[in-house]
């Protein structure tokens, strides 16, 4: 048996963490990223580990976004020495995005800390600083995507690609149990089909458990091309009205594909003649990346390439990294499109151009990726009248244009139909990777039009996974007429099992107020009577 500890994106997208141990305890984990999206959410950030990260021998690491990335620095600090196996890629992101997120950090705690001075209380130490996440790039190590990795005795891998941004993967976990191998599936974060840059998810046919992201899982994204039309509206509008155009977006993938199709509609000559600033210096940084690892571009990118242009560059655009650069763009007056991050609106440059703008009826603001609840992006999705920016509230006068089709996660359709491929395995599923609702509609979904078991685990929680074929291990072996015995007490094993599922599916459906019916109690006896008979018999 082992066991797979749930420590984050379980329940909520972000905070990315699951930890596995085998029978001998032996201890790898999943991804280590940040909780985001909240100052409720933000303190598990804070809390100790669930576990000694001195004891864990390897951290898989699916991509460098930082809600799967973000807690490296504190795990190494901690006291994690092992490897961190992941693609080049990555490798390569993660050492500007945790240096990036380590600086948010410092600054997140000065600034705390100079509040609280003026009221006599504590200063504050940041999560992790700018040395922590430089220590924890020495454990970063690259492997081919396809290949398989012996991790250690017993333990095998392979990561394949998953689509989302450059360098993103899907895990296969081979660990030895006894005589057999339990293999489980994590998705990671799964691309669109057909997404820009990136080629489309690897397919896989195999699991005995497979953890799936279910960030989209009960939405299904716009059509693309209409999206791409939307972001030109967005445009024209403002620049009819003199006015800027902000974009916020995250530094990885989303910035980049921007960049792609505004150079898209330069080359059709649809795009107005008006300055664009890249101003955001981790997605400058970022894009040079893209640049350097063509290797992981699908065909269409490639060819744009071999064509001899470079799909990040146009006349009009400027790459602002100084900050003297990034303020000198609010003095100029006019239409100019502004991509800066971070994408929720959360941190960076963003919140000062929001400052600038977002009161000016004209201008456009473009959401064009996920805003998780509480985040100031979501406050501007959902229509607040204001949004308070640097301790003051700002009026939302701009237009928000929410533009639905650019995202980087499969929707529900091309997640069922990637989760489908598993269908000769037959695995466990658990849904992982999405706000409660949408990971509970998903998990479902899975079990309606897949007939697979599916499970939506919470935050903390502990799956003690067996080798498949346990439900026939348990059915009474040696006497002959134990036989049809061994089938009955399966029977009932399963019908004892799809009413608990379908009990604690109720459960988490009440939220956490348990609700169950006299009807329950009655069907659990029938069960239980029926199992006794069979006993005795
Ligand atoms: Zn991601
Ligand atoms: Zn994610």
């Amino acid at each position: 048996m082992i066991k797979v500890t749930c420590l984050g994106a379980a329940g909520s997208v972000t905070g990315s963490c699951f930890l596995i141990e085998n029978v001998h305890g032996k201890k790898v984990m999943v991804d280590c990223g940040l909780f985001q999206g909240g100052k409720q959410m933000e303190l598990r950030n804070w809390r100790d580990w669930d576990f000694s990260p001195s004891q864990v021998s390897t951290l898989f690491l699916t991509h460098a976004h930082i809600d799967h990335s973000g807690r490296i620095p504190k795990l190494v600090r901690d006291g994690f020495k092992g490897r961190i196996i992941t693609s080049a890629a990555t490798a390569q992101l993660c050492e500007i995005m945790l240096l990036d997120s380590a600086h948010v950090q410092e600054m997140d705690a000065r600034w705390q800390t100079r509040k609280n001075r003026r009221r006599a209380g504590r200063d504050i130490k940041p999560l992790y600083t700018a040395d922590d996440a430089q220590a924890s790039l020495q454990y970063l190590h690259p492997v081919e995507e396809d290949e398989m990795v012996v991790v250690e005795e017993g333990i095998r891998a392979r990561i394949r690609n998953a689509g989302h941004i450059l360098g993103s993967s899907i895990l296969e976990l081979w660990i030895r149990d006894g005589e057999q191998d339990i293999k489980l599936v994590f998705s990671g974060d799964l691309g669109m089909e057909n997404q820009l840059i990136v080629k489309s998810p690897q397919e896989i046919f195999n699991a005995d458990y497979l953890f799936v992201e279910s960030t989209y899982g009960n939405r299904e994204h716009k059509d693309f091309a209409t999206s791409k039309e939307e972001l030109l509206d967005a445009i024209n509008y403002a620049v009819f009205n003199g006015e800027k155009i902000l974009i916020p977006a995250f530094a990885v993938e989303r910035t980049q594909e921007i960049i792609y199709i505004l150079n898209e509609f330069h080359r059709a000559g649809r795009l107005p003649d008006i300055p664009i600033y890249l101003d955001s210096p981790l997605a400058i940084k970022a894009t040079e990346i893209f640049r350097q690892n063509r290797k992981y571009y699908d065909e269409e990118a490639l060819a744009m390439v071999n064509q001899g242009i470079d799909p990040f560059e146009m006349p009009n655009l400027t790459y602002t990294p100084t900050t003297e650069e990034s303020m000198a763009i609010n003095e100029k007056a006019g239409p100019a499109i502004i991509i800066a991050g971070s994408g929720m609106c959360t941190a960076g440059r963003i919140k000062h151009h929001l400052k600038h703008n977002l009161w000016r009826k004209g201008a456009s603001v473009v959401i064009v990726g996920f805003q998780a609840q509480g985040s100031t992006g979501r406050q501007i999705v959902d229509g607040k009248t204001t949004v308070r920016l640097f301790g003051e509230d700002v009026a939302v006068r701009a237009k928000v244009f929410t533009i639905g089709g650019f995202s980087a996660h499969a929707d529900r359709k091309n997640l069922l139909k990637w989760v489908g491929n598993f269908a000769e395995s037959n695995p466990q599923v658990f849904v992982v990777h999405g706000e409660n609702s949408a990971s509970l509609d998903f998990a479902q979904l899975i079990h309606q039009d897949l007939g697979f078991k599916s499970y939506v685990p919470g935050w903390r929680e502990t799956l003690f996974l067996k080798p498949r074929e346990f439900p026939i291990e348990v059915a009474p072996p040696v006497l002959e007429e134990a036989v049809n015995l061994g089938d009955d007490m399966l029977q009932a094993y399963q019908a004892v099992s799809s009413e608990l599922d379908q009990l604690q599916w109720r459960i988490k459906r009440a939220d956490g107020r348990i609700r169950i019916t006299e009807e329950d109690i009655d069907r659990l006896k029938y069960i239980q009577e029926e199992l006794q008979q069979i006993l005795a018999a």
